[in-house]
């Protein structure tokens, strides 16, 4: 019986994420590195803003932190409780969910890596896909928690399948990005009108996510809001391309879009958007894309 449920990490995502679980769960603690964030949480939506070693005895604790190494580094900082689940929505390396489940399976904790797809809006409409890896028993527990700001959530496999489908899925989308940044320079070198070319395309076998939303919510209007912040999207790909080699296959599109990403965020503004990686072909180029 899931009494208490905590979020760890309020940041673009986990402070919408978090904003749900009232409405499921009459105990719900906040934790996060900047206390203020926490602070207005719990002023905003009624949940309890409280210090780590507190968060960390919910029966259900959620994270979202940038990387691996951050839900590592505080998982082996605390002291959890017996009989807990720790669901760790960052976009994850699948080794670190591995080393985390079997290491808290020792004190009886179920480590269920649960990464989430939809963006921020997908977190405010608490609309989120989320790809689970782990112990069936334990996604099954927490599920109803999960529901608070998924819809379609799935269980994909062992500890770490849910991180690898994060990864792979933000490799595509990386690979569509560089591909529409290509694609519609050489439309605007040929005089092509953007707008009606994007119709056209989004109603034909080219269309992509990024054909649909990105590329008109925010490269064309040229308003690259700041929800997916580019390194997170360059560490994603960096996941994804270290899949390919441990399993000893080539490929030559992962290896190469990952390390124009990489060059994009290490060149951005800094702050910048995953969609401001595209201002790097923009300044080879010379067009820019509106
Ligand atoms: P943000 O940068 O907005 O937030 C990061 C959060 O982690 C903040 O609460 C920050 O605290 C906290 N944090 C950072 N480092 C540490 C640390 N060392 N110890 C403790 N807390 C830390 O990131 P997002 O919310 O955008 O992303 C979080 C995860 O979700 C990432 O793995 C990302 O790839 C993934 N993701 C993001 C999506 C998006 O659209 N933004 C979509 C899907 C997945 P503080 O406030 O103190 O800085």
């Amino acid at each position: 019986m899931v009494q208490s449920v905590a979020f760890i990490g309020l940041g673009a995502m986990g402070y919408r994420m978090a904003s749900h679980l009232p409405k499921h769960f009459d105990t719900v603690y906040v934790w996060n590195r900047n206390m203020d964030k926490a602070k207005q949480h719990a002023a905003t939506y009624g949940t309890q803003a409280v210090d780590l070693t507190q968060a960390v005895q919910a029966d259900i604790i959620f994270s979202c932190l940038p990387t691996s190494a951050d839900v590592e580094h505080l998982i082996n900082s605390v002291q959890l409780k017996s009989g807990s689940i720790w669901v760790d929505c960052t976009s994850g390396v699948p080794d670190s969910a591995r080393k985390l489940a079997t290491q808290l399976k020792t004190e009886n904790i179920d480590f269920l890596d649960a990464p989430v797809s939809g963006q921020t809006i997908g977190a405010d409409n608490a609309t989120l896909t989320v790809m689970v890896g782990g112990d069936q028993a334990a996604f099954e527990r927490a599920l109803p928690a999960i529901q608070a700001f998924g819809k379609l959530i799935k269980h994909v496999g062992t500890s770490g399948a849910g991180f690898a489908v994060k990864a792979v899925n933000n490799m595509l989308l990386a690979v569509n990005l560089w591909s529409v940044a290509e694609g519609f320079t050489t439309l605007k070198a040929h005089g092509v009108n953007l707008t009606e070319a994007m119709d056209c395309i989004n109603a034909s076998s080219g269309k992509s996510g990024v054909t649909e939303t990105v590329l008109p919510q925010r490269i064309l209007n040229r308003s690259f809001p700041v929800t997916f912040g580019l390194p997170l999207l360059a560490k994603d790909t960096g996941i994804a391309l270290d899949l390919v080699r441990d399993a000893n296959l080539p490929a030559p599109v992962i290896a190469l879009v990952q390390s124009l990403i990489q060059a994009a965020s290490l060149t951005a503004e800094e702050n910048s958007d995953f969609s401001a990686a595209i201002k790097m072909y923009e300044s080879w180029s010379k067009i820019t894309l509106e």
